[in-house]
């Protein structure tokens, strides 16, 4: 099982708020979800389906206090897998009955019994297995892993119709299990870390109690290959370069990640052990930027960890070198015998890969979009349900949200760009998970630029080992061009107004440039309090091109609460129409309006 993420305790009014506290006291950072404008607690939310489906999405555990048929309803559409249901349970709202209804292998029988045990109520328990031992046999706490899921389903039935079961090996969850366990049952539950063998007569759980040490320096050449590219998504960059190098170095990065994997798959076989006993991969802090080793890591379902290697080795260092710098328990070294450059750590017990060496340091720039969540890329919600670190712009932190309370939140000043770009890669280079946050699209007027100046003007090679990425978003551009219809619909360009970062003499050469060549002109940044006069002065440039009934769209905090949008000409359009939260869009000499239902601006794709 993974590690629980705090449940989400969702209420639709006022009555439901004391239970929903009890309940919230049992879970450390769990937060108390309410219906907007009905009830105020900690996150509020518009639509209870909507907001239902999107926790289950995210495998966030939910307990809501209310009917159990309004709890199904809502999730009903994303019942396919069985495999990957978060815990859902449905509470009375005035606490008189704790109804689990999704998540058996993930623990939701647990945590129903818990928040019973808290309002003094028997849990609607319904899972045979549960109801006769107390506990899921099927579902062993983090740090095990069960070897076969349809075995394990024969053996409970096995145990529901009467069998009696012996427990071998280390299984403390399951001392208080009131599980039959004559030492003569025919039937066993064996906790180990070998291979199960196939035989019915065993339900085999496997300790995640193996560490896999892996050394390069053997391999030929491209194993330690180090491919530019990210992600296949990002490559666009490098392939227009040299498309047959690239791929070429993709194709020789998967095929030293199929080895690596190969070789820890082996090494396991050889000593007998299961793969899903197997706890990290673990490598030499130098290969921390090796991608075949992230996708051995990847492939083989385990997190990669990095440790120097000890310098004092003749022979540039073994990987049981490795594990022995890395390793904080007890543990037995199996060796490759054929000399592959992998070693193994057998632990007694489970091995918990955050305590084993350190992991690489992530840095993930992104955009929030406009300001909405609907607006927000997938990719961006990911790094940030990921993170460790949050920085950036207050506002826009918040806008991030709702964060959990174990995810640190840095958030600073919107002038010191270059301070937060160098501490994110402090942070991240001492292994965590950072995520920096600005609105609209990253690379756009904002963080991405001063992040990659950051790093290409320090010497840091710490810094330089960071996984860096950047997740793209929706610019305010974009966002407004939408909402306005297609005014971008032909050749356009995106200058900021704002001079604090360029002489303004550059500005007005762009301005008049853009202007002549007719180009869609998006303004950013159009007007501050300490720039008062400057859109004035950029809009009487515009002016010596453009003709006064030139269309312009004006959005304002769109994709925000109280968002709105305008469309003037050129002529109508004053500086005090417009402030700091405001996209300035000025059309060309073909952007027109017409009124069709609503009105819709666009510029044409073709010129006559
Ligand atoms: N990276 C951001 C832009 C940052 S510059 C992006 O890609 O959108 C800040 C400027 O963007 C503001 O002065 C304003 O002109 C514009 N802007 C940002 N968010 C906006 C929104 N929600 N509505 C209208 N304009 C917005």
């Amino acid at each position: 099982m993974a590690r629980m993420m705090p449940p989400a305790i969702v209420i639709l009014g006022a009555g439901a708020l004391a239970a929903a506290r009890n309940i919230q006291a049992l879970y450390p950072d769990s937060l108390v979800h309410a219906l907007q404008g009905r009830v105020q607690a900690d996150v509020a939310y518009s639509e209870l389906g909507a907001h239902l489906r999107d926790l289950y999405a995210r495998g966030t555990p939910i307990v809501a206090l209310c009917a159990t048929g309004i709890v199904i309803r809502c999730v009903a559409p994303l019942l396919s897998n069985k495999g990957a249901e978060p815990p859902v349970l449905a509470v009375a709202e005035d606490g008189s009955a704790v109804v689990p209804l999704l998540g058996g292998l993930a623990g939701v029988n647990v945590m129903a019994r818990e928040i019973a045990a808290a309002l003094s109520v028997s849990p609607a328990i319904t899972t045979s297995g549960e109801l006769r031992f107390g506990t899921c046999v099927l579902n062993p706490p983090e740090g095990y892993a069960l070897a076969d899921l349809g075995q394990g389903k024969r053996f409970v039935s096995d145990l529901l119709a009467g069998e009696s079961t012996r427990v071998e090996g280390e299984a403390p969850w399951l001392d208080d299990a009131q599980l039959p366990r004559p030492a003569s049952a025919r039937l066993a539950i064996r906790v180990t870390p070998r291979a199960w063998d196939g035989r019915a007569d065993e339900l085999v759980i496997h300790p995640r109690s193996v560490v896999a040490a892996v050394t390069l320096g053997d391999l030929r050449e491209s194993d330690g290959a180090r491919v530019t590219s990210r992600l296949p998504a990002q490559a666009g960059a490098a392939v227009s370069r040299d498309a047959n190098a690239h791929t070429r170095a993709e194709e020789a990065n998967t095929e030293a990640a199929a080895r690596i994997e190969a070789r820890v798959r082996a090494c396991l076989d050889v000593h007998g052990l299961a793969l899903l006993s197997l706890a990290a991969l673990l490598a030499s802090t130098e290969q921390m930027t090796n991608t075949a080793l992230a996708e051995a890591a990847a492939r083989l379902n385990v997190p990669l960890r990095f440790a120097p290697m000890p310098a004092d080795n003749d022979n540039g260092g073994s990987p049981a070198h490795l594990l022995h710098a890395a390793l904080r328990v007890p543990y037995e070294t199996l060796h490759d015998d054929r000399g592959q450059g992998v070693a193994l750590a057998l632990s007694p017990l489970a091995i918990d890969p955050d305590t084993i060496g350190r992991a690489r340091g992530r840095l993930t720039v992104i955009g929030l979009g406009p300001g909405s969540a609907e607006l927000m890329v997938p990719a961006a919600r990911t790094a940030l349900d990921e993170a460790t670190d949050i920085l950036g712009y207050d506002t826009y932190v918040k806008m991030a949200g709702p964060l959990r309370a174990d995810q640190r939140v840095h958030g600073t000043d919107n002038h010191e760009e270059m301070q937060r770009a160098r501490h994110a890669f402090e942070l991240a280079s001492a292994g965590r998970s950072v995520v920096m946050v600005s609105s609209g699209d990253p690379g756009v007027f904002a963080m991405a630029a001063a992040v990659l100046e950051a790093l290409d003007t320090s010497d840091n090679s710490a810094w330089a080992a960071v996984e860096l990425s950047i997740v793209p978003g929706v610019s305010a551009a974009m966002a407004t061009a939408a909402q306005a219809g297609a005014p971008l619909g032909h050749d356009f360009c995106m200058l900021s107004l704002s001079d604090n970062l360029k002489p303004w003499s550059i500005i007005e050469t762009r301005l008049r440039h853009a202007a002549q060549a007719d180009l869609v002109m998006a303004f950013y940044n159009p007007v501050s309090r300490a720039r008062p006069w400057q859109l004035d002065k950029a809009l009487d440039i515009v002016r010596e091109y453009r003709a006064a009934n030139t269309q312009v769209v004006l959005g304002r905090d769109i994709g925000r609460p109280g968002g709105t949008l305008r469309t003037v000409t050129l002529g109508e359009l004053r500086s005090v129409n417009v402030d700091m939260r405001t996209m300035v869009i000025v059309g060309s000499s073909t952007t027109r309006r017409f009124i069709k239902g609503t009105q819709w601006v666009y510029t044409p794709r073709w010129y006559q």
